[in-house]
C-alpha cells in the first residue's frame, strides 16, 4: 500500500492477532484498516506502533485533502471529540483512517489518563 501523504512504500505492522496496521517507510504515518482504530485504543500500549517523530507528523497533519489508498475517494477530516487539536482523515466508506505519526499516541494517551483517573477515583472510595 501507498501512503496516502507521501506516496511512500507502507508496510504492514502486527498488533496481536486481530489487527494488521500499515505504517509509512517515510513519513511514519499509520493507516488502520476500517474502524481497528477504535478498538486499538483500548488496548494497552496499543501506541508502540507509533514510532515516527511527531514533528513530521504535525508537518504532514497540515496535509488534510488526501485519497484513500483504498478507493482513491477524498477522505474526511475528523476532530477527536475529547482532544479537538487531534484531526485524523477516515475513508468515507469505513475502509480505514489514517494517523500522523505521534497523533495516535497522543489519541491513545487520552484513554490511557482517563483510565487512570477512573482508576483513583475508584481507590479514593474504597479508602474511604
Ligand atoms: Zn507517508
Amino acid at each position: 500500500m501507498k501512503c496516502p501523504k507521501c506516496s511512500s512504500e507502507m508496510e504492514p505492522v502486527n498488533y496481536g492477532r486481530e489487527y494488521t496496521v500499515d505504517r509509512c517507510n517515510s513519513c511514519h504515518g499509520l493507516w488502520f484498516p476500517e474502524d481497528s482504530y477504535k478498538h486499538l485504543k483500548e488496548e494497552w500500549m496499543s501506541h508502540f506502533m507509533d514510532s515516527g517523530n511527531p514533528k513530521v507528523g504535525k508537518h504532514y497533519n497540515k496535509m488534510k485533502q488526501i485519497a484513500s489508498p483504498v478507493t482513491g475517494k477524498l477522505m474526511k477530516v475528523v476532530e477527536d471529540k475529547k482532544q479537538p487539536h487531534i484531526e485524523y482523515e477516515v475513508d468515507v466508506d469505513g475502509h480505514g483512517a489514517f494517523f500522523d505519526a505521534g497523533e495516535y499516541t497522543d489519541f491513545v494517551e487520552d484513554t490511557i489518563s482517563d483510565f487512570f483517573k477512573s482508576f483513583f477515583a475508584k481507590a479514593k472510595k474504597l479508602a474511604g
